[in-house]
């Protein structure tokens, strides 16, 4: 049985489901231009990306394997492979966004595809209703996966046997169309710069473990204030798969076993199943409203001065600066943000996914489509429309010492908002009424 084994949102050795695949195998990361293309070369995550490779690449080796990288269309990546060798099959994990849903049907059509359940704790339609459709409400889905979890979910998959198949590991393999071109393995070759990344960013997901064991028990509370640095860090890590979700799953039922309260950090697990299991099943929310009819009233002044940090409400301007300078924004402050921009600002909520998928280091096209959606009242379980987030008194329960505003905003930063709170929220509820 020969296989390729294409790395993909799983960078990790430990815990990986393509591992315990057995046969002789051609383990393969594609790094795609239809991606990449649309990204600066600066861009944080290629980055992180990159360095997240090499040493998957040295594990890989240390046991007997290795990582064959490459650039170009994966589907003339495929055609190139099968051209020049014979495989039975592929093995991948699941991406369910449209555009990793097309790209995989297109290599199914080249190639048998074997489709690995791993990135999510439950597949999509793992956790339906009685009537085998999908939930829409967050609550009953939660309840429901509780029911349906069990150890299976959180199985350990070691590695198998495996013989690696012959190929030159040692470049990275350019592929356009039918031309073949070997270059070396960095990031120039893919015409990016290497970023310094913040200390975060740098560490293992073990290391974000070890630190986040002692703030676990306070989660609950403290997760919202932007100060506090509460949150395990870890998004960026499960969007690349730098963590199994099995695994962290393992450690919070070990965490639980000694006492800690670990719930409501599970249900945040639950709550980026849900996200993907929506986009799954109706994948038209990815630039469509669900719910109602606004659509926002596109204005340019507004828009600039939201992605310039300019707009004058400081909260606001600190996380756009905080998002600009280190491609995170504290989860509070992303809520924060979203209001005001589909509210106080009235603009199209997909400008302002558009804006955070360009620059979040964690960017998961479900988790952001669907809270984007989430705050305009627009998606499948909306916040209702007439609540509107205050940035001034959010900043006053959650950022009250000025902690967070005063990291990330300049000393010389002036405040005079360019829309007044009270006026446009009143104007937001007169359009929204007048279009529902
Ligand atoms: C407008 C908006 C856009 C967002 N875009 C993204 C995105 O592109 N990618 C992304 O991973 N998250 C997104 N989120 C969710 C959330 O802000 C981040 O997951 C969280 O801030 C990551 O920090 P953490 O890993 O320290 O989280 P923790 O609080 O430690 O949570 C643990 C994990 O649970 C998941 N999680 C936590 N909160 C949420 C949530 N509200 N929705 C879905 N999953 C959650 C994440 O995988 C996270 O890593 C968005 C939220 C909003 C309001």
């Amino acid at each position: 049985m020969r296989r390729i084994l294409w790395f993909r949102r799983d960078l990790r050795r430990e815990d990986n489901l393509l591992l315990s695949q057995e046969g002789d195998v051609l383990p393969i990361f594609i790094f795609d231009p239809a991606i990449l293309g649309s990204l600066p070369k600066n861009d944080r995550r290629v980055t992180f990306i990159f360095n997240a490779l090499l040493p998957l690449k040295s594990a890989l080796r240390a046991r007997g394997l290795d990582l064959a990288i490459f650039y170009g269309k994966p589907v003339d990546v495929f055609e190139w492979l099968l051209k020049n060798g014979a495989y039975n099959d592929v093995c991948a994990s699941g991406d369910y966004d449209a555009y990793a849903l097309s790209r995989d049907r297109d290599i199914s059509h080249l190639l048998e595809f074997t489709y690995l359940q791993d990135t999510y704790i439950f597949h999509p339609d793992e956790v339906l209703k009685k009537d085998k459709t999908p939930y829409q409400v967050f609550t009953p889905f939660y309840n429901c996966a509780k029911t349906l979890f069990t150890p299976a979910h959180m199985i350990e998959y070691l590695p198998c046997t495996q013989s690696l198949i012959e190929f030159d590991y040692t470049q990275m393999h350019r592929i356009d169309k039918n031309e073949h071109s070997v270059h070396p393995i960095c990031l120039e070759s893919i015409g990016f710069e290497p970023q310094s990344l913040i200390s975060h960013q740098k560490m293992s997901s073990n290391e974000k473990l070890e630190l986040f064991v002692s703030k676990l028990n306070n989660y609950s509370h403290d997760r919202d204030y932007m100060m506090l640095d509460a949150t395990s860090f870890l998004s960026i890590d499960l969007r690349f798969g730098t963590i199994s979700v099995r695994a962290l799953l393992r450690w919070l039922v070990e965490q639980k076993k000694a006492g800690l309260d670990t719930d409501p950090f599970f249900r945040q697990l639950i709550f980026r199943d849900f996200y993907a299991m929506l986009l799954y099943h109706f994948p038209h929310l990815a630039t469509q409203n669900f719910r109602y009819r606004f659509e926002g009233i596109p204005n340019d002044d507004y828009f600039k001065a939201f992605c310039t940090a300019q707009t004058g409400v400081p909260i606001v301007d600190a996380g756009v600066r905080e998002l600009l300078e280190t491609g995170e924004m504290h989860n509070r402050v992303r809520m924060i943000c979203a209001s005001f921009f589909t509210k106080n600002l009235l603009l199209p909520w997909q400008w302002g996914e558009a804006f955070f998928a360009h620059h979040l280091m964690d960017y998961d096209a479900a988790s952001n489509i669907l809270s984007w959606q989430w705050s305009a009242g627009t998606g499948v379980d909306p916040q209702p429309y007439f609540r509107i987030f205050n940035p001034t008194t959010q900043s006053e329960k959650f950022d009250k010492a000025e902690v967070y505003r005063k990291r990330h905003l300049p000393s010389d930063y002036t405040r005079t908002p360019i829309v007044d709170h009270k006026e446009s929220s009143k104007k937001a509820l007169e359009y929204f009424k007048s279009t529902l």
